[in-house]
């Protein structure tokens, strides 16, 4: 069991106002890509609600279960991934290219489960998936650490590259 240490924040990578549900994330990581397990253990829905993707339990620390698999694994990439949870919002993509697409209703949800995360795992550091090692990628499609601050959240608990770099 391994104390969770990181959140990473994902997109759906799916255009705006596009619905995606916790069971097409998990057809498609399971059977299509045929992963072990999807890349996220939650998704917030275009309205704000909140749907399971896997099996996870907020109160203790980390299972090897639990860990889900929405980065690239690399050497570098792998001791974060081990230590994280992964969460990710339907949405992310404007013509092709990585968005904030977030809905008033998504950015607020997101917030409450970080605010909620961060005070079960006091030392958690909340990120974007694109800021880890290794991660080609524009995944969330904002700037996750500039969003919390705004947001009032403590900079110790806001993933930063400076970690790894
Ligand atoms: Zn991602």
């Amino acid at each position: 069991m391994e104390n969770i240490e990181f959140l990473i924040i994902h997109s759906t990578g799916t255009p705006a106002g596009v619905s995606v549900t916790a069971d097409s994330i998990r057809r498609y990581h399971l059977n299509s890509l045929g992963w072990s397990k999807p890349g996220y253990f939650a998704l917030i829905k275009l309205d704000g609600s909140v749907e399971s993707v896997w099996d996870f339990d907020l109160k203790s620390g980390l299972a090897n279960s639990e860990i889900t698999n929405g980065m690239k694994w690399t050497v570098k990439s792998t001791p974060f991934i081990k230590r994280s949870i992964q969460l990710c919002y339907a949405g992310g993509a404007e013509g092709g290219l990585p968005a904030d697409t977030r809905s008033k209703a998504q950015k607020e949800t997101m917030l409450t489960l970080i605010k909620l995360i961060t005070e079960l795992n006091p030392g958690i550091r909340t990120g974007g998936h694109r800021d880890f090692p290794d991660q080609t990628t524009g995944c969330p499609g904002f700037d996750v650490r500039n969003w919390l601050l705004s947001e009032g959240i403590p900079s110790k608990n806001i993933f930063s590259k400076e970690v790894y770099l």
